[in-house]
């Protein structure tokens, strides 16, 4: 198993400080502060803000994906293959995917119940060992052992995962479990699998921030009982289809095969392509 080592690797930026003297002459000092900034603040974007850098190998031209998990609950091979020719498919970059595996200790998730709001960022600051770099982008999935947790304290008995930052994501094991036996046809493997894809489509922008300017809400987004945009496409077959009656961001999980599974429809397909993707 993976050593887990903090990254020491801290970048700077140089910034000029001025300082107005008071003298008669108005003298103006320049002092060169050096501030360090901690890696992990570049990952802090909202989701979807790092669509073009995903998608398009204009700045990176490789990913690295971090897979963080507890003994035991690394994901299933099958999904992560699944991921991979997923990304393939739709990404350009050329220097390829690379896999990194971080085993949690165990008091990361000492509860085994519940993860409290908001956690996974602490974790994340805690092990994340890989970031961005000049020519590789660096994404962090975390797996938990846990129902988390919504802002009032209540179980988030539904949401299997989300994508809480531009490069951060989080997917919870017993949620995916009680969606899969929810399901007849789509054994655990199936739902993780769709998961990590569905996810890995909002950091590509599908509803997020880049693709704004793309369409507006209701002609390709879904309208919500509250009338405003679901972040969803409306498109019932598509992957990233919602309907708030539906754990797995609607229907999804019904027409789950063992063969995963569920694809992008046409108009999703041309988000990813007008923002730089295959
Ligand atoms: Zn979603
Ligand atoms: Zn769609």
């Amino acid at each position: 198993m993976k050593k887990i080592y903090l990254s020491l690797i801290l970048v700077a930026f140089v910034s000029l400080l001025f300082v107005n003297c008071e003298s008669d002459d108005e003298v103006i000092e320049e002092i060169e502060v050096v501030v360090p900034v901690d890696p992990i603040s570049l990952e802090r974007e909202e989701g979807g803000q790092d669509a073009i850098n995903i998608l398009t190998e204009e700045v990176y031209t490789s990913l690295t994906i971090e897979l963080a998990y507890l003994e035991g609950n690394r994901p299933q091979q099958k999904s992560l293959d699944s991921l991979t020719v997923f990304i393939n498919k739709r990404v350009n970059k050329s220097g390829g995917i690379t896999y990194v595996e971080t085993v949690l200790p165990s008091e990361t998730m000492p509860s085994g119940v519940t993860l409290p709001y908001d956690k996974e960022l602490e974790i994340e600051q805690q092990y994340r060992t890989q970031f961005r770099s000049e020519t590789n982008l660096a994404l962090w999935i975390l797996m938990v052992d846990e129902v988390m947790l919504n802002e009032d304290g209540t179980n988030d008995d539904d949401t299997i995962g989300f994508v809480y930052s531009n490069t951060g994501m989080v997917l919870s094991i017993p949620n995916i479990t009680s969606t899969a036996e929810g399901s007849p046809i789509s054994g655990y493997d199936g739902v993780e699998a769709s998961t990590l894809q569905h996810e890995f489509c909002h950091w590509l922008g599908i509803f997020g921030p880049r693709a704004d300017a793309l369409h507006e809400a209701g002609e390709h987004e879904g309208i919500g009982d509250d009338g405003d945009g679901t972040g969803h496409c409306k498109v019932p077959t598509c992957l990233m289809f919602y309907s708030s009656n539906n754990p797995l961001h609607g229907g999804c999980v019904s027409r789950f095969q063992s063969e995963f599974l569920v694809e992008l429809d046409a108009l999703c397909i041309a988000d990813l392509q007008a923002l730089g993707g295959k």
